[in-house]
């Protein structure tokens, strides 16, 4: 595609040099309809992004990228909670930042997690303890072939880890507008992660655990703003108790973790770590040197170089420890979403 086509390097925050037909800064559900409407009749793919900051773009894009720029917050101030309503294209960070300020809080320990508020309920985002499961009411949905909005509560959006209906089922042919959040008065500081165990949960107050929390992020995690990167590249991986118990016989050190459904997850930067991938290069892409689970564009990147750092990092964590990890992040190819893993098996 020629670059007379708009760029969308400022729209992945891979920072990867890629093009696509139509680019659309939608700030109304209005606007991502039609726009919706018009690639239909064109019979063009048709993508909606937030910031970009979970996709992995594999080539130009053949069709219309929807920039979802929705906006406003409005704060209901109830008995025993705060409501929430969140325009989709809110930045997260800032939305995490302006309820502490208001006294609110709930969000801390899911600061500085890149991307838009309309993005979060897709991979369910979650960090230090804290999953946004955890403290959404609902999501509200632009369905395109109705035109309506729905409203999805907790429980029909189907919220995994790192994972929800939005993945699935609601994937495509719906577009997330809002989100509803309902941040309890009562706190209690989540204190179970990392340097979070070290703060006193009878006095830590909720912007301490917030600037312990971009301290620890801020040293180990490269800024999307200066390296391009789309944060944890690969989910961790959750394998069953007995295989568990295998690779603890080999790894007596491995991290583990075990999960509410009886599963164990392990990982996935200690296994990239063991297999010392850290720096590993390919191209412009590596691993990043802090946090293994992290690709970076270190110079110039190509979508090859990435898909053929990520298919090499695959390969050596699966021939050591026979664990096969799948990206977290979603691959976009010319004419949509496809398969990650398919991609780089
Ligand atoms: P870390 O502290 O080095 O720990 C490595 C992994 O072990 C984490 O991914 C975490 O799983 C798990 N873990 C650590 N302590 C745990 C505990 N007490 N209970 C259960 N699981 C535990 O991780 P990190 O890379 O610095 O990241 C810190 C947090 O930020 C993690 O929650 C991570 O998910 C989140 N984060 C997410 C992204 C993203 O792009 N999705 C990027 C950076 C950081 P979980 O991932 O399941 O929490």
């Amino acid at each position: 595609m020629s670059s007379q086509h708009p760029s969308l390097k400022a729209d992945n925050t891979l920072g990867l040099e890629v093009h696509t037909q139509k680019r659309i800064v939608a700030e109304t559900p209005a606007a991502i309809l039609a726009a919706w409407q018009a690639s239909q009749q064109d019979q063009t793919p048709f993508l909606v992004l937030g910031e970009g900051s979970n996709v992995l773009f594999l080539d130009d894009f053949a069709g219309t990228v929807v920039l979802n720029r929705i906006k406003g917050i409005t704060i209901q101030d109830e008995y025993e909670s705060w409501k929430l309503h969140v325009g989709a294209g809110e930045n997260w960070h800032e939305l995490v930042k302006s309820t502490l300020e208001k006294g609110i809080a709930g969000l801390e320990n899911l600061a500085l997690i890149p991307g838009m508020t309309g993005s979060a309920p897709i991979q369910n985002i979650g960090a230090y303890g804290v999953e946004l499961k955890d403290v959404c009411e609902y999501v509200d949905v632009l369905n395109l072939h109705s035109g309506e909005t729905e409203r999805l509560d907790r429980e029909a959006c189907e919220f995994g880890y790192r994972d929800s209906i939005f993945k699935h089922r609601y994937q495509s042919g719906y577009v997330i507008v809002a989100v509803g959040l309902c941040l309890p008065k009562q706190w209690q500081p989540v204190l179970t992660y990392g340097d979070l165990k070290t703060l006193n949960p009878a006095i830590a107050s909720a912007w301490d655990v917030y600037h312990a929390v971009c301290q620890m992020r801020q040293s180990k995690l490269p800024d999307p703003k200066v390296t391009g990167n789309v944060g944890s590249f690969f989910k961790n991986p959750v394998v069953t108790q007995a295989q568990c118990s295998a690779l603890l016989a080999r790894f007596p050190a491995m991290p583990h973790y075990l999960m509410p459904e009886g599963e164990t997850k392990l990982a996935a930067g200690w296994l990239i770590d063991q297999c010392q991938l850290k720096g590993y290069r390919i191209g412009g892409a590596a691993v990043h040197q802090q946090q293994a689970l992290v690709l970076i564009n270190a110079d110039h990147a190509l979508p090859a170089d990435i898909v053929a750092l990520a298919r090499a990092v695959r390969a050596r964590v699966g021939e050591k420890f026979d664990v096969w990890l799948e990206p977290e992040v979603r691959f976009i190819q010319a004419q949509g979403e496809c398969n990650a893993v398919e991609v780089i098996a």
